[in-house]
């Protein structure tokens, strides 16, 4: 039996002690939680510029500003929902594939306790072993996808995992539903016009950041909306956001979201049905004053507000 316990008792006492997630109280026994923070710090996916592997630790530090009310949404997400720092998946810097089981066994516990994994990153490479986790629990999931990458290459320098291919291995996999993939913020320069054959085969919707700018917010959770009911994961690049706003990043593409559009885009999600999600790419060596960490911070909490 589940108890709960609301958080706001909790929260402020913790403020000068250990840096949590928003604060929030440590709790590694998952069966305790609705929602599990969990820290990914891998970057060995990474094609350029490495770093997110600090990605939770900064975003720990930068979210101490959190406040506990979300005045758009009416709702405290700490009270609704049991929420927790859960702490960090142990990885192995020198190995993909040995970092991949221990994130899929990591999520896996999550997942047995009855608890949503909410991941922090890391590189996008993480997203395949979670979605491995869970899409074997929930057969293929849909997914809301925010970045300028669709990451569905089917491989770099000879290799199949990099965090420009997690979602191909998940559609090959068949733990994503590929018509119920929506991709949002999509945009810069690529290889060759058949980097996106693989998502037109399949059916995957793309969003071009052109058609936010054109046709607005409403527009795209309309998009989201046609995709219909059932079970999603979200996933957030925060390269999505413009680097003007989010510079701290591995691979900035110019002419993205602002982060008031990315707020909005995350309010109009409630009401979806989210088995896990994941925030990704923060690249601390490249921030500036940990911009790029606030912004994270911020993100999960309106996250949290529609879970
Ligand atoms: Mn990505
Ligand atoms: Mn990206």
């Amino acid at each position: 039996m589940k108890t709960f316990q609301p958080v706001d008792a909790l929260v402020y006492p913790r403020f000068s002690g250990i840096p949590t997630f928003m604060r929030l109280p440590i709790v590694t026994d998952p069966h305790l939680l609705d929602v599990a923070l969990v820290g990914v710090p891998f970057d060995g996916g990474t094609t350029y510029r490495s770093g997110a592997r600090f990605g939770p630790r900064e975003i720990r530090v930068q979210s101490a500003l959190v406040r506990p009310y979300n005045p758009v949404m009416k709702m405290k997400p700490f009270n609704t929902l049991r929420v927790a720092d859960y702490g960090d998946i142990g990885i192995n810097p020198l190995s993909i594939e040995d970092t991949y089981q221990k994130i899929e066994q990591g999520i896996q516990t999550i997942i047995d306790a009855g608890a949503r994994p909410f991941a922090v990153g890391g590189d996008h490479s993480i997203s395949f072993p979670i979605l491995r986790a869970l899409g074997k629990k929930h057969g293929p999931l849909g997914m809301i996808h925010f970045d300028s990458h669709v990451d569905t290459y089917d491989e770099y320098f000879g290799f199949k995992h990099s965090h420009g291919t997690p979602f191909r291995r998940a559609v090959e996999e068949n733990l994503l539903d590929p018509k119920k993939i929506i991709q949002i913020g999509i945009r810069g320069h690529l290889y060759d016009e058949s980097d996106f054959d693989f998502n037109r085969e399949h059916g995957i919707t793309i969003i071009p950041i052109e058609d936010v700018f054109e046709h607005g917010i409403s527009y795209v959770h309309k998009k989201i909306q046609e995709l219909g009911s059932g079970q999603f994961f979200m996933s957030f690049d925060i390269d999505a956001i413009d680097p003007a706003y989010a510079p701290g990043t591995g691979t900035p593409q110019v002419g993205g979201l602002t982060s008031f559009q990315a707020l909005q885009l995350i309010r109009g999600l409630k009401g979806i049905d989210f088995v896990g999600c994941d925030l990704v790419e923060v690249s601390p060596p490249y921030d500036s004053s940990g911009i790029t960490s606030l912004l994270a911070a911020n993100l999960m909490f309106e996250i949290l507000s529609i879970l």
